[in-house]
């Protein structure tokens, strides 16, 4: 296939400084989950983005020294010289692609405790922490701002080392720089407060000490907020004119400016919120403050997107962090012709969960994120088969569709059979509730490339019952019929049911929602599940004008999803849209015009009127199936298969990203020997080579 030439502008080279770009397409700084603790895991995440074509490939946040550590957030460090290797193993891979490799160095400020180091944090001022922590920064004075500079700079003197190509000045997120910066929060009176001149002092300084130190063969990014208080510092009032006046006084000194806005949740937004290309307002302001190239985000999936904030002159690089995780080859394909191939991102925000867990990043739609070294699975190739069996798929959801995808491609002859008419499972069903439309990528992506498979046969509306199975006679069987919501109130908090629910005309789970049975009168959502479910529910039922109000026994609103950036976000559109929320109570009974509840802290009980309950607690894996053909395998019958597996919800009820995952690891995994003892590689401190340090 041949590229579109309408897509050619995004394959020129770029220079940034003294280095140059041999296209378009920036991976930005973004945070893995893996940082220094695991520097084989990350050096094989961003290895592969070169491989596929990004052209730059940055670290996640470093630590240029101890006092900047935000444990328990798993970061990059350049302490010492002895943190130079695991970052050559990065640089040195990227390199091996033809990329350049950047390394985004960070003062912390405010919003890093220094857990692991127990060193004082330094603030513009004191000031409390916005990590919500009972801990203060220091007010740095004169002596503490040279010691910044003097960290920051023998940093980049290591990352030059390391073989690094750019090295960021990272002024924005509200980390130290940007609360430099911030008219609201630098009150200092010294020659680094106060005037705008004097609250750019520092970055100013920053800038040229970098460019002094290694500027002959790095080039030197500034990471900026484009929103008027030039970064925010934890007080969003804008002040018309900050950054047109700030960009006049520093719009020359860099070589880059990556350019985004400081509140992570319109930044990297989620799609149930924010759209593709949302910072284009902001972005739009920088183009005439400098003639340096400008690179910004923007969950940017669609090449003719691309191409047009290029083309306007918004951007000359197209910087992605989300779309570079779901498909670390999204440049190759569209070099290449094959737009259909892309592994669109849904923006979920799954892997920013994985980091906020402390774990190794992974993606709804790219099983492989993470795992590259330590289980050698890359994004685009699969081992071949390991014998010439018949594999029967049953259920067509997430787990279903990627195994039986992964099989394919691994030459298998595939049998999928699906229940319902159209294929997807739970992200079909769930793409139909307010703001869940691109959660439907998961299945395009995937019919898409299941349909180019001659040896994968799809069977929809073919409900198998155990003798099925056993008729199909295949080898191998997965069962993959996913989960249903339950209907009597076990939950997180609830692990006996709730045991008066009232008629059962009245009640109701998301599952009757998806499938049109809709509730009347007064609902009450009771969400014992956390993540976007209950909140979804929620606004759906408002959508149909019912007078809805969400109960939660957690004290606030989503809370799983505050690792997703759900959180404030949907109690904001709950609000919005007019249901009544309450926190901190569990659902004791229900009797068709009652909810009784019960106060988590106090134990005191409440009535509120509700003449339907929908309950949003935890699901029971649909395995009937699974656990007759196991009987009819033990039994011996004829047909029944050599081995048999259930995957996904079925397997372990759990998010999308994980049904995907199982139904990779599936098909990764047949007639493949695997250590159970040792099934993957441990990324971890070698004490042998580093005792003496
Ligand atoms: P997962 O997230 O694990 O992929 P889903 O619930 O999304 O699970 O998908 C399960 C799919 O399995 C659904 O599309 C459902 O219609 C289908 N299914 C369930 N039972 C059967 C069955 N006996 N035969 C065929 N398909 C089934
Ligand atoms: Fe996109 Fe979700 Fe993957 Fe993150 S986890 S890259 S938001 S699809």
């Amino acid at each position: 296939m041949t590229r579109d030439p309408r897509h050619d502008i995004l394959f020129e080279p770029v220079a940034i400084g003294p280095v140059t770009a041999r296209n378009r397409f920036y991976q930005v700084p973004h945070c893995t989950g893996s940082g220094w603790q695991s520097p084989h895991i990350l050096a094989g995440l961003r290895a592969m983005k070169a491989e596929g074509g990004w052209a730059v490939v940055n670290t996640e946040y470093c630590s240029p020294h101890p006092s900047i550590d935000d444990t328990p957030y798993p970061m990059a460090s350049l302490w010492d010289d002895r943190d130079i290797r695991a970052h050559a193993l990065m640089a040195d891979q990227v390199h091996g692609h033809g990329s350049l490799a950047g390394v985004e160095l960070v003062l912390g400020g405010a919003r890093m405790a220094n857990h692991l180091t127990r060193e004082v944090p330094l603030g513009v001022v004191s000031m409390p922490l916005a990590t919500g922590e009972p801990f203060q920064t220091r007010a740095m004075d004169r002596q503490d701002i040279r010691e910044v500079r003097r960290w920051h700079r023998n940093a980049a003197l290591r990352a030059m080392k390391a073989g690094f190509d750019i090295v960021y000045v990272y002024a924005t997120h509200d980390y130290l720089l940007s609360q430099f910066l911030s008219p609201v929060l630098n009150t200092r009176s010294d020659e680094y407060g106060g005037s705008l001149a004097n609250r750019v002092r520092l970055v100013r300084e920053l800038i040229e000490d970098t460019k002094d130190a290694v500027g002959a063969t790095m080039a030197v990014a500034v990471r900026f907020s484009a929103e008027t208080n030039g970064g925010g510092g934890g007080d969003g009032t804008p002040v018309p004119g900050e950054t047109e006046d700030m960009l006049g006084l520093l719009g020359e000194l860099p070589d880059l400016w990556d350019i985004n806005v400081s509140d992570y949740s319109l930044e990297m937004g989620l799609s149930r919120f924010v759209g593709e290309g949302s910072l284009e307002s902001y972005v739009s302001t920088i183009r005439s403050l400098t003639t340096k190239p400008i690179v910004s985000v923007g969950r940017f999936t669609s090449p003719d997107t691309m191409a047009a904030w290029v083309r306007k002159g918004l951007v000359d690089f197209i910087g992605a962090a989300r779309p570079s995780i779901a498909d670390p080859f999204l440049p190759k394909k569209i070099e290449e012709g094959r737009v259909e191939d892309i592994r669109e991102c849904i923006g979920c925000n799954i892997c920013y969960m994985g980091d906020a867990r402390g774990a190794p990043i992974r993606c709804t739609q790219n099983p492989t994120m993470s795992e590259e070294w330590r289980r050698g699975w890359h994004p685009e190739s699969i081992a071949s088969r390991g014998s010439a069996s018949r594999v029967l798929v049953v259920g067509a959801g997430p787990a279903g569709l990627e195994a039986a995808l992964s099989l394919g491609r691994r030459g298998y002859d595939v049998v999928l059979a699906e229940a319902t008419r159209e294929l997807g499972g739970r992200v079909t069903r769930e793409a139909m509730l307010p703001g869940l439309a691109e959660w439907r990528r998961v299945r395009d992506y995937r019919v898409t490339q299941l349909n180019r498979l001659a040896n994968v046969e799809i069977y929809p509306e073919s409900t198998l019952g155990p003798e099925d199975v056993l008729e199909v006679a295949a080898d191998h069987v997965a069962v993959a019929t996913g989960a249903r919501w339950r209907a009597d109130g076990f939950g997180t908090s609830n692990r006996r049911g709730i045991e008066s629910l009232g008629p059962r005309e009245s009640l109701f789970t998301p599952d009757d929602i998806m499938a049109g049975r809709l509730p009347e009168g007064r609902v009450l959502v009771y969400d014992d599940d956390h993540y976007y479910m209950g909140t979804v529910m929620a606004e759906a039922l408002r959508g149909q004008g019912l007078e809805t109000t969400l109960v939660t026994p957690e004290d606030a609103v989503s809370s799983w999803g505050g690792l997703t950036l759900d959180r404030w976000r949907a109690r904001r559109r709950l609000m919005e849209t007019g249901v009544g929320i309450v926190v901190a109570h569990e659902l004791v009974s229900f009797d068709g015009r009652r909810a009784r509840l019960a106060c988590c802290a106090s134990g005191e009980e409440r009535d509120i009127d509700a003449d339907s309950i929908v309950l949003v607690t935890s699901r029971t894996p649909d395995d009937a199936l699974y656990r007759s053909v196991r009987e009819s395998m033990e039994a011996g019958e004829k047909g029944a298969p050599k081995s048999l597996r259930r995957i996904g919800d079925c397997d372990a009820p759990a998010i999308i990203a994980a049904a995907v995952y199982s139904g990779h690891r599936y098909a990764r995994e047949l007639d493949t020997d695997i250590d159970r003892d040792n099934p993957l590689r441990h990324d971890r401190v070698n004490v042998e080579t580093n005792h003496e340090n």
